[in-house]
């Protein structure tokens, strides 16, 4: 994992550890870069080769969590809205992410998408690049998955 990944997942572990009333967790912990357990994330709400790993599940009181996911080349999201919106800062490669209605936009390595919540759109890599992001979310959080991203709707360059 490059330098911006780590710089991301200590900031991430630091914010939600740094509670300390009402923590029931009371002491930080630090996880392993290597040690993240990447799955498919399957073909129902993705096109193309995607893989998954959560980095840190809720700690309460936070709602937060947050997942690292790579796109191989070409592979993308469907079409989908979160409720509660979705932060993206990409860690690795180059993607993009569009908006139902607007033009695609391009995404490289350090970019951040804030997602407001009910904005359909999609995200993924480019199709000559993979591209890997950290998600960040709430739990109570609802994806609605809708149709995939057709190859005349995915950006050709
Ligand atoms: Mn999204």
């Amino acid at each position: 994992m490059n330098k911006l990944f780590k710089i991301f997942a200590l900031a991430a572990a630091l914010s939600t550890a740094a509670i300390p009333a009402l923590a029931e967790e009371t002491h930080q912990t630090v996880t392993q870069t290597n040690t993240l357990q990447f799955v498919s994330a399957g073909s129902k709400t993705f096109t193309g080769d995607v893989t998954m790993s959560n980095i840190y599940t809720p700690q309460a009181p936070s709602k937060s969590y947050a997942a690292i996911v790579t796109f191989a080349p070409g592979a993308r999201t469907y079409w989908h809205v979160h409720d509660m919106g979705q932060t993206l800062i990409v860690t690795e490669g180059i993607g993009y992410t569009q908006e139902w209605g607007k033009e695609p936009v391009l995404l490289n390595t350090g970019d951040i998408v804030r997602c407001p919540p009910g904005v359909k759109h999609w995200h993924g890599a480019a199709p000559d690049s993979s591209m890997t992001h950290i998600a960040l979310s709430e739990t109570g959080g609802k994806v609605t998955w809708l149709e995939p991203v057709s190859e005349a709707e995915y950006p050709q360059k």
